[in-house]
């Protein structure tokens, strides 16, 4: 198999010092890695919303749908639907994500339709120029809220715990050593994962200097209660003041909404099969 470098020919307008460059390089890394695993170029199929974050279609040269504001997710939902033999990895903003696409974010993990969340949040709106978004902190200075907001940032780690997620994740542009193997992990997961990735936005809300003092790696803590982790996600409350957590939060086993679609399409002996044996797998 020839690899191919994929990155296209169109002209990047990132502004320099842009963490989604970071991402990029990571989904080079990781489709070449698994690329050579034995998955094939063609079963990736990247769907994104609109923002900085979506350009990254336009520059990666693999299969790509860009969707409306928000709706990345039904589009996303739709594609695993009709061909369950692809890997659909949406790659959304905050704004996107968390305001105008919130309703979608919460049924996609309720669904645990088996697709990957990957957030590019650099908790500002980018491409119109700075306004707070959903993960902005508490007293953020922009374009729409020039005396700072007067809101508590939401935390969307508990929020997708909460809403049924199979994988959450935490990543940061300025680390991408944990970056590529949580992107790795979040694709190859089966089920709704959702991985949060600080982005920088060099040019309205850079923040590098304080992210970098405050990330450490957490370690991965299988048989945990729903409590203990709920706790630990509740450790920042992405209002800047706590050490932040880089790494895998969370990650189960259980039946994906293509599973439960399958289960509907068979006869009644073969599904009280099928549920049987999702029962004794899963419980
Ligand atoms: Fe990146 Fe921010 Fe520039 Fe958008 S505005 S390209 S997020 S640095
Ligand atoms: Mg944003």
């Amino acid at each position: 198999m020839t690899e191919r470098p994929l990155i296209t020919d169109a002209p990047n307008t990132w502004c320099p010092g842009c963490g989604n460059f970071a991402l990029e390089y990571a989904f080079r890394d990781v489709f070449q890695e698994l690329q050579k695993e034995g998955i094939s170029l063609e079963k990736f199929v990247l769907v994104t919303g609109i923002g900085c974050h979506a350009k990254i279609a336009d520059y990666l040269d693999v299969n790509s749908f860009y969707a409306i504001h928000g709706r990345a997710i039904p589009v996303a939902t739709g594609i695993k639907i009709a061909r369950p033999d692809l890997h659909v990895i949406c790659c959304v903003g905050d704004g996107d994500a968390y305001a105008e696409g919130l309703d979608h974010l919460i049924f996609g993990a309720k669904r645990n339709i088996d697709i990957t969340v990957v957030v590019h949040n650099n908790r500002v709106y980018g491409l119109t120029t700075g306004q707070y978004t959903p993960t902005s902190p508490l007293g953020f200075k922009g374009r729409s809220t020039p005396a700072g907001t007067l809101e508590y940032p939401l935390n969307p780690l508990e929020l997708m715990l909460t809403s049924g997620a199979t994988y959450i994740g935490r990543g940061y542009t300025k680390n991408l050593k944990l970056l590529r193997p949580l992107l790795k992990d979040a694709i190859l997961h089966k089920g709704f994962s959702f991985l949060d990735v600080l982005q920088i936005c060099a040019t309205y809300y850079d923040v590098h200097s304080m992210y970098d003092s405050l990330v450490y790696e957490v370690k991965e803590q299988p048989g945990e209660s729903y409590e203990e982790v709920i706790k630990r996600l509740r450790e920042w409350d992405y209002n800047n003041k706590a050490p932040i957590g880089l790494g895998t939060y969370y990650r189960k086993e259980a039946p994906t909404f293509n599973d439960r679609i399958t289960v509907m399409k068979v006869s009644d002996r073969e599904r009280e099969e099928i549920i049987r044996r999702v029962l004794e797998e899963h419980l």
